[in-house]
């Protein structure tokens, strides 16, 4: 069965897996989708004697159907491999009654590597089946990890370059520190002045400002998106939600067919999204339960039916999830309005021009498998304490914000269901805010004398993605305000005018 993609805000055209991971982004503005959602081929115990690669290769070929089997293999051995520290890609560890499923093992120890070390591959791939000869250039707006996690993916790919914009202020050190020593030649790293939303918008305007384009194409360069609105970041994710569900199915910790919870602390709405598209697949899952940290924006969508960005933004310690607008929720807000485009489209220029909207009550009914939660800076850092103090086990301020809510709901609802829970980033990442919470910090301390202090306290090694950065050669220092972005990528391209 083909799959073909049409964006979230409508037009009649339907372009193919490899073509939608070229654009990135519809010319509309709007998110590509698949015009179907494929069903699982197999029944889902089959995959429980699959290793990471060939559940890849399974859910992938179910949606990039323009791509061969070759193409796809050849992508998958590509992205897993070496550069994760542990053959199983994505293991699963069992603490204080909850399966974290680690997806910080690949390079730059946060989740973005899972769906990262693959999109170069399923990039250059598609330029090449669809004669593109441009240079590719990849605009990305980062919250802390997507950005680091594109350049390790990108770095030195043939026909491509990057751009990375961060918000210069609202990033850790260690965070700041992995992406402006990045190497290779078709690399560019820029802080703004301002918040990842400001980072964001930003891009979007860049992709579909015409001009700029124009400007681009005349130079031999075209413009795509590494951000989790490209469908190839999408896709990979699917693939360790089935890995992770055939796993516990293998070891006999569920029963064929036996539903479970996966619990996911979101920001921009792809990781989440992703189980859902599982479930959708035909994955035996309950409840998706959405975990928000304090800009509980997707809380309060879940409970009320309105969206509203109208709030203060604010810093928490779980910085990449926060965010006020998460982009992927456009691609559910599409599927719940029935594939709608044309409703889509009147939300989105409402989220546009009011900053919020309000969905319909059929629409909502539509949602019922999604539970919303939020967890406080309080709650994350006594979370962090508590399954560390009763499982011995070390989680990251992301992971703790979805844990914390798994906890509440687990003792508000009676759910005893079996549960999935994404730790989406190491905690040698954020010790900072780690130690503090485990009672070890220390104010003078650098970030890496604590990530030492770190390792003493809990017996885990500093991974050598954060023990290497403190000799690291610093190769990027430009700062610039939202108005200078495009200025930032000319310079870069050295492309003249305005
Ligand atoms: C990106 C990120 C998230 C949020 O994931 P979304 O797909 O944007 O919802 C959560 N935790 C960490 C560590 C991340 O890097």
């Amino acid at each position: 069965m083909e799959i073909l993609y049409r964006s979230t805000r409508g037009g009649e055209e339907r372009i193919t897996a490899s073509q939608a991971i070229l654009n990135g982004i519809a010319g509309n503005g709007g998110l590509y989708v698949p015009t179907e959602i494929p069903a699982f081929d197999r029944p889902v115990r089959a995959f429980a004697s699959m290793d990471y690669r060939e559940t890849a290769f399974t859910i992938l070929k179910a949606f990039l159907t323009d791509y061969t089997e070759e193409e796809l293999r050849s992508c998958i051995n590509s992205a897993y491999g070496s550069q994760f520290d542990t053959a199983q890609i994505a293991p699963l560890t069992e603490a204080a009654g909850v399966h974290y499923l680690e997806l910080y093992h690949g390079p730059t120890i946060a989740f973005k590597d899972m769906a990262l070390q693959l999109l170069p591959h399923l990039m250059t791939t598609a330029a090449k089946k669809n004669g593109v000869t441009d240079e590719i250039v990849i605009l990305t707006a980062t919250s802390g990890d997507t950005g680091k996690a594109a350049l390790e993916g990108f770095t030195d790919v043939q026909g491509t370059r990057i751009v990375v914009f961060y918000p210069k202020h609202g990033v850790s050190r260690i965070q700041e520190l992995q992406m402006v020593t990045q190497k290779g030649d078709n690399t560019c790293v820029v802080g703004i002045e301002g918040n990842f939303d400001d980072a964001q918008t930003g891009v979007k305007k860049l992709f579909t400002d015409e001009r700029v384009g124009a400007a681009l194409a005349a130079n031999g360069f075209r413009f795509s998106s590494a951000n989790s609105i490209n469908i190839g970041r999408l896709v990979p994710q699917i693939v360790y939600y089935v890995y992770s569900y055939a796993r516990l199915l293998r070891e006999g910790r569920i029963a064929d067919g036996e539903a479970v919870n996966i619990v996911v602390p979101t920001g921009n709405f792809g990781n989440i999204l992703a189980a859902w598209y599982a479930k959708k697949m035909g994955l035996p899952v309950k409840k998706l339960i959405c975990a928000s940290n304090e800009n509980k924006v997707l809380y309060d969508f879940f409970g009320t039916g309105t969206y509203d960005r109208n709030r203060e933004f604010i810093l928490t310690s779980s910085p990449s999830m926060d965010i006020l607008i998460s982009s992927n929720l456009e691609r559910l807000i599409y599927h719940i309005a029935g594939d709608d485009a044309e409703t889509d489209r009147a939300l989105m220029a409402k989220l546009l021009s009011e900053g919020k909207y309000e969905i319909t009550d059929t629409m909502r009914k539509a949602l019922t498998d999604f539970v919303g939660g939020f967890a406080t800076e309080e709650e994350t850092k006594a979370e962090i304490a508590r399954v560390f103090t009763d499982a011995h086990y070390l989680i990251d301020t992301h992971t703790a914000v979805a844990s914390a809510v798994c906890d509440r709901y687990r003792r508000d609802s009676g759910d005893t269901a079996q549960t999935i829970l994404a730790s989406t980033a190491s905690p040698f990442k954020f010790t900072r805010a780690v130690t503090a919470a485990l009672g070890i910090a220390d104010g003078d301390a650098d970030d890496f004398a604590l990530a030492e202090k770190l390792s003493e306290k809990t017996g885990v090694p500093v991974p050598a993605a954060v023990s290497s950065l403190p000799g690291a050669q610093i190769r990027h220092t430009r700062v610039c305000e939202v108005t200078e972005m495009e200025q930032a990528v000319r310079d870069f391209l050295g492309i003249k005018g305005t």
